[in-house]
């Protein structure tokens, strides 16, 4: 059973009950991804349930065809595209899926296929540009769903999407009222940033939303608040999604709109982060610098690139006793870019042949991986141990003091 795992450097997936420390026993030597189909459930089981309106994936934040499956039988019916290949890949693998490209800049070649060939109708804009090649592309189709998107601050969140998209203040009139005369159902979308800290980020968005309508005087089928549900990391613990989903049914209900307006929302970190996380091998200690088998090109970006700490945890048997102490990382490629700054706290007696997991990686870490350099690997196992951070927890699950799910 060891043998079939690791030696042979096969992309392999066990369904068995599989635990962390046992894949570290079989010394992988290429880094190995770990998936938690359980914790992708229960967070998708979260928002279907919770949610106070319709959740969409944004698929991006992980597009593997495994976890879209996950995603679907827990009664995830809507995602949220923003490229051909994304439309193509959910249309393929969930054919009854219903997509929604929501980037608001689109070639009008992929609009036009994701309309004809894979039954797209609802698509978002900032721009009559983009109205116009939408009208285009569908041949003035009237059964459209049209989201505006506004632009909104990003000053709650961790990493801003403040800058590159959404129509101003001065422009949503005319475009909401262009965008009325040509949906069949007509909506506002805005994005707070990803990783949003406060459940303020939304309603402040909402006011945004509330002076746009009133302004327009329009009616609207639709307000899309986006994604920027929070996960948990070293430093960063929001508080209960609950109370995000409050706030925004609150601002919600106080808008003018009609009683059968919808409210969408479109997460991507909160229902994929804690799905995997990627176990790797020290290669070289140097001081407080670790040289691991992973790096800024492979699962790490966000590490390496806007300084993200991912929770650490040392995989060995029987476990160190020596006090956690603060490592960088090194990558396994040759450039100096390839550092990720942490600071990751780990036992001070790690080196060269340990393993060390690194956590919240579903989101935005095996979703940006290349093969620079020759590195990377696609080893992949199912595990039964609980994901390292959770913002699903239920109040019974934090009493057992087990750490391995019964599946
Ligand atoms: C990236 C993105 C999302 C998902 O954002 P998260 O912060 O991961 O929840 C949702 N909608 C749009 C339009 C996006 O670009």
């Amino acid at each position: 059973m060891h043998k079939h795992h690791s030696a042979l450097g096969l992309a392999t997936a066990s369904t068995g009950n599989v635990t962390v420390a046992e894949i570290a026993e079989r010394r992988p030597v290429q880094p190995v991804t770990l998936l938690r189909p359980h914790a992708a459930r229960r967070a998708a089981r979260f928002f279907v349930e919770k949610f106070p309106g319709r959740s969409m994936y944004a698929v991006k934040a992980n597009p593997s065809a495994d976890l879209l499956e996950i995603l679907w039988d827990s009664g995830v019916t809507h995602y949220d595209v923003a490229s051909i290949a994304e439309v193509r890949l959910v249309a393929r693998t969930l054919p009854q899926a219903t997509l929604c490209f929501m980037h608001p800049v689109k070639a009008e070649e992929a609009i036009e296929e994701a309309y004809f060939t894979h039954g797209v109708r609802t698509f978002s804009l900032d721009t009559m540009d983009e109205l116009r090649k939408i009208q285009r592309a569908t041949g003035d189709a009237s059964d459209l769903n049209l989201l505006v998107r506004l632009r909104v601050s990003s000053d709650h969140s961790k990493l801003s999407l403040a800058s590159k998209f959404g129509a101003e203040p001065g422009e949503t009139r005319e475009l909401l009222f262009a965008a009325r005369q040509a949906a069949d159902a007509m909506g506002i979308c805005f994005h707070v940033g990803s990783q949003a800290m406060t459940p303020a980020a939304y309603s402040e968005a909402m006011e945004r939303v509330r002076a746009a309508i009133v302004d327009a005087a329009v009616t609207v089928d639709i307000v899309d608040v986006g994604g920027g549900f929070p996960s948990v990391y070293p430093g960063m613990e929001p508080p209960p999604l609950e109370t995000y989903f409050e706030t925004i049914h609150k601002a919600f209900e106080s808008l003018p709109i009609s009683y059968s307006a919808e409210l969408w929302c479109e997460p991507g970190r909160a229902l994929c982060a804690e799905y995997a996380s990627v176990l790797v091998r020290v290669e070289k200690r140097r001081g407080d610098e670790l040289y691991i088998n992973d790096g800024a090109y492979g699962a790490l970006f966000d590490a390496a690139h806007v300084g993200w700490r991912f929770p650490v945890k040392l995989v060995r048997e029987p476990a160190s006793d020596a006090k956690d102490i603060a490592f960088s990382f090194y990558g396994p490629t040759c450039d100096d870019l390839d550092h990720m700054a942490g600071p990751f706290l780990l036992p001070a007696d790690v080196g060269p042949g340990d393993y060390v997991e690194i956590g919240m990686l579903g989101a935005y870490g095996c979703a940006m991986r290349t093969g620079f350099n020759g590195f990377g690997s696609d080893l992949r196992e199912i595990v039964g141990d609980q994901p390292m951070e959770t913002m699903y927890a239920t109040a019974a699950e934090r009493a057992v003091p087990s750490n391995v799910v019964t599946l």
